[in-house]
């Protein structure tokens, strides 16, 4: 309750959407407008409570209205989360009941996919609703490669800030999550010689890694504390804390998941432990480059995009050689790029 009143703090607006015929129980966090519209995907998650739901919709919303900032694109910070389980109560029911709340926002909210949400359901919602980009008919496609590919760029800044080197031969990555973002990023770090020790509560997934990259297999309950070079965090969020921290033995943290803080000043802790961390909303962009390149003037221009998605190592880099002069955590300098952009926009 306490997280979720203080992760409540600065946001503009928060719609409910229910549905209890077609099972559809929605949150709609936005979170600041000053810089354009609220733009971020759509959630779908079996949230054990609706406060645990709208915990993370309003981290996540948060989250990216400093994403949206720091990229430089002319958004506001939203999201939503679907509380359901996307194996079991997916429906079309549910998903038409959820497009009709879209069109009842009326252009307030633009979104995309996220966990659980994939193209087919993103296609299925853009057949229903306008408000919806990252669809494959006349839209930029699954943002998921886009973001990895920023990741894996991300992380290649980390590497040779580290360690003077961005070479990955022989360099061992501890992936967790192998959904559209960690698998993608996974064959970039393969095709690059890197090693790979993996990890997802989907089985199957963690044996088509093994065979594809003869990646090594690791718990999910102990791939944080594994032995590793880098940790690629591209599951869920709220990872590290002061339970957490203590444990981890990789020296770089560069992953796509969102809030993979519990809270913003455990940044300190890993700062204290020597950890490079890359901040979650600054490397894993790519994807929404990629959806608000799909509605920029002129539309979607996939060799821009790409181009500006290399600006995400050049702003990390920036990032860690000022966090070292400095001091200060990495997501810290990050936040203050993002909210002197705002402060710059309203004045
Ligand atoms: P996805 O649903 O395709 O994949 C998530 C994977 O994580 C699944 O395979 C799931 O089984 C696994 N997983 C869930 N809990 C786990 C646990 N405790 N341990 C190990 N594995 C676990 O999602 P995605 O699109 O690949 O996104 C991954 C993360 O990156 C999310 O946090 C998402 O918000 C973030 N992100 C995604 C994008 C994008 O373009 N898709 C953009 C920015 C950020």
């Amino acid at each position: 309750q306490a997280a979720a009143l203080e992760a409540y703090d600065g946001h503009e607006r928060v719609w409910c959407g229910r549905d209890e015929e077609r099972g559809l129980v929605a949150l709609v966090g936005i979170h600041n407008t000053a810089l354009g519209p609220a733009l971020g995907g759509t959630r779908v998650w079996p949230h054990e409570s609706f406060e645990a739901g709208m915990t993370d919709v309003l981290r996540l919303s948060r989250g990216m209205t400093y994403k949206a900032a720091v990229a430089g694109l002319p958004f506001g910070g939203g999201k939503a989360v679907i509380i359901a389980d996307p194996k079991k109560d997916k429906t079309e029911a549910l998903l038409e009941a959820y497009a009709e709340m879209l069109v009842a926002l009326d252009g307030q909210y633009y979104t995309g996919e996220d966990v659980g949400l994939t193209l087919a359901d993103a296609d299925f919602i853009r057949e229903r609703a306008p408000n919806i980009s990252g669809t494959s008919k006349g839209g930029s496609g699954n943002p998921s490669p886009v973001t990895a590919e920023g990741v894996f760029l991300g992380l290649k800044a980390a590497l040779a800030h580290k360690s003077g080197s961005d070479r990955l031969a022989g360099v061992l990555v501890a992936v967790q999550g192998l959904g559209s973002v960690g698998w993608s990023l996974c064959e970039k770090l393969h095709a690059e010689g890197a090693e790979l020790v993996v990890a997802d509560i989907d089985t199957d997934a963690v044996d088509r890694a093994a065979n594809t990259f003869g990646a090594r297999m690791a718990d999910a309950g102990d791939i944080l504390f594994v032995e590793a070079d880098i940790l690629a965090p591209c599951a869920l969020g709220g990872l590290f804390s002061s339970d957490t921290i203590p444990q981890l033995k990789a020296g770089i943290i560069a992953g796509a998941a969102n809030n993979q803080l519990a809270r913003h000043e455990d940044a300190r802790l890993l700062m204290e432990r020597g950890i490079l961390y890359a901040p979650d909303y600054v490397i894993n962009a790519g994807g929404l480059m990629n959806v608000a390149a799909e509605l920029a003037p002129g539309g979607y221009n996939r060799e821009a995009t790409m181009r500006k998605v290399t600006e995400i190592p050049r702003t990390l880099t920036a990032i860690f050689q000022k966090a070292d002069a400095e001091k200060r955590p990495t997501n810290e300098v990050a936040s203050d790029i993002a909210m002197a952009r705002i402060a710059d926009k309203r004045s």
